[in-house]
C-alpha cells in the first residue's frame, strides 16, 4: 500500500514491494498505481479527519463498468498527483468480503460510486457522490474543483485559494507572501484553467498562482489582457512580462512555472500513509466443464444476490420489497435446489409474504435471512461464495455476474418444466429485471438491460419465449462486451452456445449462419436442467446445519454475511477441500466423461441415508410414532429427495412436538456417531471406507459359511461311506 507522489525512490520502492509481494492483488487496481488502495481497516481513518479532502471510487471488481471505469479513475489519480496534500484519490474494493460492511456504512449501493469527502470530514455519511458524466477525466478534475471550492470553515491547510484575485490583493501581494514569482492567468469565469494550474503547482515555493477574471477589468487594462486565457508573470522586484507559450494550456504553464530560477519542489510529505498490506491468497483453479452447470455458483449467486446485494440497504421501500418480493418468490417455485436450500428460499418467500406494508427495514431480513428464526423445517443456504463454472482465470473476471446470468437462465428453463394453464410467461423475466433493477450493484449494466427489457419484454408471449428472450438478450450483451476489457481472455465472449455445445443449433441459411431457434431452445432446456447441475465443491447440507447450530452455540456467529468469500483474496472457513463428485449425482451421459474420482463414502452414505428416508416414510405411514432419539434422515446430494415429501416428514413431526432443536440435536449425534464410527476406520490406518469395510465382513462371513458348507458336506460323505457295506475297513 503506498501513497503516489512522484518521488523516484517512493516509486522504486512500490515497485520493490509489488514484485516482492508476488501475486497481484484481488482488485482492479495495484500497488504501482498513483492512488491510495484502500480497506476495511484504512477507509475511515485516511478519509475521516483527514486535513486533505478525498476522492473515493468504491468498486466492485466483478463490475463490468468499475473495469472500463478503471483505466480512467487511474489516469485522473496520474493527472493530478501532484495535487495530493489538497486532494487524495483512493479506491475501496466492496466486493471483498473484508470491505462489505464499510462499503455498507459508507452507503454504497451500486458500483462505481465515486465519493468526495472534506478535509476533516467527520462521519462516513459526509461524503458527496460525484456524478462521472461519460469518462472525461476533465470533467472528474473539474467536478473535484467545484467540491473542493465547497469547503467553507475547514479548508484544507495545503490547498491554495482557489477563489478569483481582487485588484486590492494583487496590489499587495508582495507585501504579505514571501514568494519570488507572481503567475495570473486570465480567463472567463466559466473556465477552469487557472485553478488548475493553481492546484499543479501547489507542491512548489517561490511562486504562487492566482487566476484573474476577464471581467476584472481594471486589472485586465493596467497588464493589457487581450485573450483569455492568457497569463503574465509578476516578480517581487515589480517587473512582469507575459508567460510565452506556445500555447494557452495547462502543461504549457506548468511546464514554464517549475523551470522557474528558484523554484523549488517542497518537503510535502503525505499526512496520512496507509500501509497496510494487501492480503491477496490466489485462489486454487477448479476444473470445470463447460457443458456443465455447477451447483456452487448458483449457490454462490443466491447467497451474494440476497445476503449482498440486498443487504446494501438498510431499509427496503415501495419498489424494492416489491422487487425482491417477486424474485423470492420465483426462486421458491422454481430453483432446483438442495432440499434444505429450497427450505430456506421457501421460508423467505413465506416471511416476505406475510410482510404487511412496503417498507422492510435490513436487520428485520437479516434474520429470516441468516435463519435464526426458526420458522419451519431445517433451511440453510451456505455463505460461501465458490466459483466453479463462473470462476475466472483472475479474480476480477467473470464470478458473480456470471453466476447471476446462470441463474435466470436456470429459472426461465424451470419455468417452462413448470408450466400451467394461465401461467404468466412474464413471471420470470419480470422477477429478473425487478432485481436487477432495484439491486444489482452494477449500475450501468442494470441500465443496459433495463433499455433492453423495456423495448421488447412485453412481446414475449409463452414461456418458451421468455427462455429465448433472455438468451438472444445474453448474447447481445456477450457481443457489445466482446473484445472489451471486461473479457476474461480464457473465457472469451461468444455467441452462445457454439457450435461445440451445440451443433444443431446453427444452421446456414444462403450462405448465412443463422440459429435454429427450436434447437437452441431444446439445447436450453437440457442445458439448464436439474438433470445438468453438479455438486462438485458445494457444501454438504448436514455439515451446514451442524456448523451453524454449533456456531449459533457458541455465540461466534453472526451466520455471517460473505463468509468464507473467495473474492478478493479472503479465506473460505468451514469446508475448504473440494467436494468429491458423488456418483449418485452424475448425470450418466455425461458419466464417462467426468474425473474417474469416486467419493465411495459418500456414496454409501448417500445410500444408506435415503434407505433411511424411505423407511422412515414407510414408518411414518405406518402411524409409527417418532421417539425423541430418532432423527430426521437427511440428504446431502441425492435426488431420492424427489421420491419422499421432506415437508411432510417435518409436518409429522413438528405435529409430535419435535423441533428443528431436536433436529439438530440428532445431527449432532449423527455426526458424533460418524466421527465415533470413521474413528475406528482411522484405527484400521489404512484409510478403508465404510464400504470396504462393509465388503469385507460380508466376504469373511461368506467365505466362513462356505467353510461350514464344505466341513458338513464332506463329514456327512465320510459318514455315508462308513455305512456302506463295500467301505473297506480297517
Ligand atoms: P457471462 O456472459 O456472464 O455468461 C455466463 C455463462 O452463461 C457462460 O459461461 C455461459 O455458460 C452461459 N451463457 C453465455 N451466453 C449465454 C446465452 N446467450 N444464453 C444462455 N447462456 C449463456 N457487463 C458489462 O460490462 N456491461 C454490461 O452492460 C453488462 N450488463 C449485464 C447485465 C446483466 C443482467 C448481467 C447479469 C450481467 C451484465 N454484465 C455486463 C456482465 C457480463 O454480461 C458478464 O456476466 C461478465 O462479463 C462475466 O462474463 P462471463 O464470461 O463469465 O460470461
Amino acid at each position: 500500500m503506498a501513497r503516489r507522489r512522484c518521488h523516484p525512490h517512493a516509486l522504486l520502492l512500490l515497485l520493490l514491494a509489488a514484485a516482492l509481494t508476488g501475486a497481484p492483488p484481488g482488485g482492479l487496481y495495484s500497488p504501482g498505481d498513483p492512488l491510495v488502495l484502500l480497506q476495511v481497516d484504512t477507509l475511515e481513518s485516511s478519509v475521516l479527519n483527514s486535513s486533505s479532502a478525498w476522492l473515493v471510487e468504491f468498486y466492485a471488481s466483478w463490475c463490468g463498468h468499475c473495469v472500463h471505469f478503471a483505466s480512467t479513475w487511474r489516469a485522473l489519480a496520474a493527472d493530478i498527483q501532484e495535487w495530493s496534500p489538497a486532494v487524495n484519490v483512493g479506491v475501496v474494493d466492496c466486493a471483498d468480503i473484508a470491505n462489505q460492511k464499510t462499503c455498507g456504512k459508507f452507503g454504497i449501493t451500486g458500483f462505481p460510486t465515486l465519493k468526495f469527502f472534506k478535509a476533516f470530514s467527520k462521519s462516513p455519511e459526509d461524503g458527496t457522490k460525484i456524478f462521472h458524466p461519460g469518462d472525461s477525466i476533465q470533467n472528474l478534475r473539474q467536478s473535484i474543483i467545484t467540491n473542493l471550492e465547497m469547503h467553507k470553515e475547514t479548508w484544507p491547510p495545503a490547498c491554495p485559494p482557489l477563489e478569483p484575485a481582487s485588484v486590492e490583493e494583487i496590489r499587495g501581494f508582495f507585501q504579505t507572501n514571501n514568494v519570488t514569482y507572481l503567475a495570473l492567468i486570465f480567463e472567463t469565469n466559466d473556465s477552469f484553467l487557472g485553478r488548475e494550474v493553481t492546484l499543479d503547482m501547489l507542491q512548489y515555493e517561490n511562486v504562487a498562482v492566482r487566476r484573474v477574471l476577464s471581467s476584472e477589468e481594471e486589472l485586465v487594462k493596467k497588464y493589457g489582457v487581450t485573450a483569455f486565457p492568457s497569463s503574465f508573470l509578476l516578480i517581487n522586484n515589480g517587473t512582469f512580462s507575459r508567460i510565452p507559450v506556445q500555447m494557452e494550456a495547462r502543461s504549457f504553464y506548468t511546464h514554464f512555472l517549475r523551470r522557474l530560477p528558484g523554484v523549488t519542489r517542497g518537503p510535502y510529505t503525505p499526512t496520512r500513509a496507509p500501509d497496510t498490506p494487501i492480503k491477496t491468497t490466489p485462489t486454487p483453479r477448479k476444473p470445470a466443464d463447460r457443458s456443465k452447470v455447477y451447483m456452487a455458483d448458483l449457490e454462490s449467486a443466491l447467497h451474494y444476490a440476497l445476503r449482498v446485494e440486498v443487504a446494501r440497504f438498510s431499509v427496503l421501500t415501495g419498489e424494492r420489497v416489491r422487487a425482491l418480493k417477486d424474485f423470492v418468490a420465483v426462486l421458491a417455485k422454481y430453483f432446483p435446489g438442495r432440499p434444505f436450500v429450497q427450505n430456506f428460499l421457501r421460508s423467505v418467500d413465506r416471511w416476505l409474504r406475510n410482510v404487511r406494508g412496503s417498507r422492510i427495514p435490513y436487520s428485520a431480513l437479516k434474520l429470516v435471512l441468516t435463519n435464526r428464526k426458526e420458522v419451519g423445517p431445517p433451511a440453510v443456504l451456505s455463505n460461501n461464495v465458490t466459483w466453479v463454472g463462473c470462476q475466472g482465470s483472475e479474480p476480477h473476471f467473470r464470478g458473480y455476474p456470471c453466476s447471476l446470468w446462470t441463474l435466470f437462465h436456470l429459472l426461465t428453463v424451470q419455468a417452462t418444466r413448470h408450466r400451467r394453464l394461465g401461467t404468466d410467461p412474464l413471471e420470470v423475466l419480470g422477477a429478473m429485471r425487478g432485481y436487477v433493477q432495484s439491486f444489482f450493484g452494477c449500475r450501468e449494466c442494470a441500465q443496459h438491460f433495463e433499455g433492453m427489457a423495456a423495448e421488447s419484454m412485453d412481446k414475449v408471449r409463452s414461456v418458451d419465449e421468455a427462455a429465448l428472450w433472455l438468451w438472444s438478450r445474453h448474447n447481445r450483451v456477450n457481443a457489445r462486451l466482446a473484445g472489451t476489457e471486461t473479457e476474461d481472455p480464457q473465457f472469451p465472449k461468444l455467441q452462445w452456445p457454439p457450435p461445440e455445445l451445440c451443433h444443431p443449433c446453427h444452421s446456414v441459411v444462403k450462405r448465412r449462419q443463422v440459429w435454429d431457434e427450436a434447437a437452441v431452445l431444446q439445447f436450453l432446456k437440457a442445458y439448464f436442467s436439474p438433470i445438468n447441475i453438479f455438486l462438485n465443491y458445494t457444501e454438504p447440507e448436514m455439515a451446514l446445519v451442524v456448523r451453524r447450530s454449533r456456531e449459533a452455540k457458541e455465540g461466534a456467529g453472526e451466520w455471517a454475511m460473505g463468509v468464507g468469500m473467495e473474492v478478493g483474496g479472503s479465506e473460505r472457513r468451514g469446508f475448504s477441500g473440494p467436494r468429491k463428485p458423488s456418483i449418485v449425482r452424475m448425470n450418466p451421459k455425461m458419466q464417462e466423461l467426468e474425473e474417474d474420482i469416486v467419493d465411495l463414502d459418500s456414496f454409501s452414505e448417500l445410500h444408506y441415508k435415503s434407505k433411511a428416508l424411505k423407511a422412515a416414510a414407510v414408518a411414518a405411514n405406518k402411524g409409527r410414532q417418532l421417539s425423541k432419539r430418532d432423527t430426521i434422515p437427511l440428504l446431502l446430494a441425492d435426488d431420492s429427495h424427489q421420491a419422499f415429501d421432506y415437508a411432510a416428514a417435518w409436518e409429522r413431526l413438528r405435529r409430535r412436538g419435535l423441533g428443528s432443536k431436536q433436529l439438530i440435536g440428532a445431527l449432532e449425534e449423527d455426526e458424533g456417531d460418524t466421527l465415533r464410527r470413521s474413528h475406528w476406520f482411522r484405527m484400521l490406518g489404512v484409510g478403508f471406507s465404510r464400504l470396504d469395510v462393509s465388503l469385507c465382513i460380508i466376504l469373511y462371513f461368506l467365505s466362513s459359511m462356505c467353510l461350514l458348507g464344505m466341513y458338513t458336506f464332506f463329514r456327512m460323505r465320510t459318514r455315508h461311506r462308513k455305512g456302506r457295506p463295500s467301505f473297506p475297513t480297517a
